[in-house]
């Protein structure tokens, strides 16, 4: 089922999950382990994370380097379709712009549509790690846009290079992504919201959040995405910071602010413990504030560890 149709026939806030594959190698348990324990709760859909490759370079040993191209965590379809088959969930795998080419792209919708995975979540993804800015693929899509552009147009049967009218449309529900905060590399938040507007236009059906930890600045910003004629959900994401080092990295790597109230207590923290226990505490806030207000559903990004997205969840069904 659609994203879109689970959020139009609920009657109540709805929750849903968000994984990443595992590192490459690594046993699909890994992934039950993660799942396991959340699925009790009845999510209406999961998102499984896309990763483009990353460039490393290896010790040749005998003083030379040797510059690979390698993805760490590959298998994202296989593991919606895994999910389906399992669970009977459905799901939302991610697809972005890094890295595909427009015919690359087709194909992995061709895949999606015909393993009968209904939703996609089209991101034009970062600039490869240790690269300055994102580069798009020769006769590839430089942002998500013009990605939503072509699954819309799959949508109606417009297939590459296809002449034939009778082509078998798809029926992919896509979503986007959105920053309360702002994208750091918009010049300000109108300007993102401008560009926003041009996702829905082109067929976004809603719009998934960036973390936040203010729900004043997610209030905001779907304010002003509503007085931009962006009339789609806004559906909030939502992180328990459980470590010291979330807090070195999150808000740096997601350009997104901690409120004072929360940050005081953070820099008191001596141990992942105490954060953990902090900052479940203040996930459970923002989840009860936003459902109150009605938010049309609660994304959780698990990125790997289920038990404090577990505790916020039991806490607030
Ligand atoms: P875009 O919508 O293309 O926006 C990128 C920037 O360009 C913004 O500053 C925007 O204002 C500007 N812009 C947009 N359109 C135009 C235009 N037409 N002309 C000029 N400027 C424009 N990354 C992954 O690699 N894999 C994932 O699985 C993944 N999942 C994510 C899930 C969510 C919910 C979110 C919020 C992010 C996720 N990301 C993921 C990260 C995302 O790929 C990055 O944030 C990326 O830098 C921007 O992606 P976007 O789709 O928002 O890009």
């Amino acid at each position: 089922m659609k994203v879109i149709d689970h959020l139009r026939k609920a009657d109540r806030t709805l929750f849903s999950f968000e994984i990443l594959p595992p590192l490459k190698g690594k046993d699909i348990r890994s992934i039950y382990e993660g799942i396991d324990p959340l699925i009790e709760f009845g999510p209406s859909f999961i998102n499984v994370t896309y990763h483009r490759e990353e460039v490393i370079y290896k010790e040749k040993g005998n003083g030379l380097t040797q510059r690979v191209r390698l993805r760490k965590r590959p298998g994202t379809v296989g593991i919606c379709a895994m999910l389906k088959a399992k669970y009977g969930i459905d799901t939302v795998p991610h697809l972005i712009c890094g890295g595909f080419s427009q015919e690359e792209t087709e194909d992995a919708l061709i895949e999606l549509n015909f393993l009968g995975i209904d939703n996609v979540l089209a991101l034009r993804g970062d600039a490869i790690k240790n690269e300055a800015h994102f580069t798009p693929e020769r006769d590839g899509h430089a942002h998500a846009v013009d990605l939503i552009r072509q699954i819309n147009g799959l949508n109606r049967g417009k297939y590459l290079h296809e002449e034939e009218q009778e082509a078998a449309p798809t029926d992919l529900c896509v979503g986007a992504a959105c920053y309360p905060e702002k994208h750091p590399e918009a010049l300000n938040l109108n300007v993102d919201v401008a560009y926003l507007k041009q996702k829905v236009d082109a067929g976004a059906e809603y719009l998934v959040t960036q973390m936040f930890f203010d729900n004043a600045k997610y209030f905001h910003f779907v304010d002003l995405c509503r007085e931009a004629g962006i009339m789609v959900p806004i559906i909030p994401g939502l992180k328990p910071l459980t470590t010291l080092k979330h807090i070195a990295f999150l808000p740096k790597t997601f350009r997104v602010d901690l409120p004072d109230a929360f940050a005081n207590e953070l820099v008191k923290c001596r141990s992942d413990l105490e954060v953990k226990r902090l900052g479940i505490e203040w996930c459970i806030a923002q989840a009860k504030e936003l459902r109150e207000r009605n938010a049309p559903c609660l994304h959780f990004y698990t990125m790997g560890r289920s038990e404090a997205v577990r505790a916020v969840v039991a806490a607030v069904l």
